[in-house]
């Protein structure tokens, strides 16, 4: 995703309307989490990679790269953060959750056993996730895993390409979850994940390995 945008880095938009995943996520969350939040990490990487190697680069880059560098704990931060919460939202639609389809649907029963054994392990990665962070369903080398990091920490510094992502920050659902942060979870996964875009993901690192 954006993986030829250099800096100024932008807030991408949406790929659906505000108030779209009410009443999972209502407009409420998503005008703070989007329009504030997300939009907070963009400026702020703006600001921090001005005049330094980091605004040359692709945000992708800025993240693997900064990532090594003690002296860019806050770049890497905010950059990561633009790119877990937009692949986040690609991650997401309305109507979406119910059963995998396509390649993915084979890849969970392999890994999982079964849709629903999958479900309850990646609920359970976001429930466990100790204070803010994320929950991943991850590929390696064509193998499904789940995974979840903390604070903005995000797999693609490991070369691991993730598939679907829950964001646990209590941003994500305090307004309407409170601190029911397991309900989030599940409804989530029950109702909005995009498995096409799953499939899509899977599909691009499978792709990438063969190149
Ligand atoms: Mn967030």
């Amino acid at each position: 995703m954006n993986a030829k945008v250099s800096g100024p880095f932008t807030l991408p938009s949406l790929p659906w309307d505000e108030a779209a995943l009410d009443p999972v996520i209502s407009a409420r969350t998503m005008s703070f989490h989007y329009g504030k939040h997300h939009k907070a990490y963009v400026d702020k990487l703006n600001e921090l990679a001005a005049g330094t190697k980091y605004a040359e680069m692709p945000l992708e880059q800025v993240i693997v790269a900064a990532a090594k560098d003690e002296s860019a704990k806050k770049i890497f931060n905010n950059a990561a953060q633009i790119w877990n919460h937009t692949f986040f939202w690609n991650a997401l639609k309305p109507g979406g959750g119910g059963k995998p389809n396509g390649e993915v649907a084979g890849a969970i029963d392999a890994a999982f056993g079964s849709p629903d054994a999958f479900k309850k392990k990646f609920a359970q990665a976001a429930v466990d996730q100790f204070g803010s962070g994320w929950a991943w369903l991850v590929v390696k080398d064509g193998k499904l895993s789940i995974t979840s990091t903390s604070n903005a920490g995000t797999p693609i510094t490991d070369g691991i390409t993730p598939l679907l992502t829950i964001d646990v920050w209590e941003h994500a659902y305090y307004l309407d979850y409170q601190n029911k942060r397991p309900d989030f979870a599940n409804a989530v996964i029950d109702k909005l994940v995009n498995w096409d875009f799953a499939n899509l993901q899977f599909k691009t690192a499978a792709q990438r390995k063969a190149a």
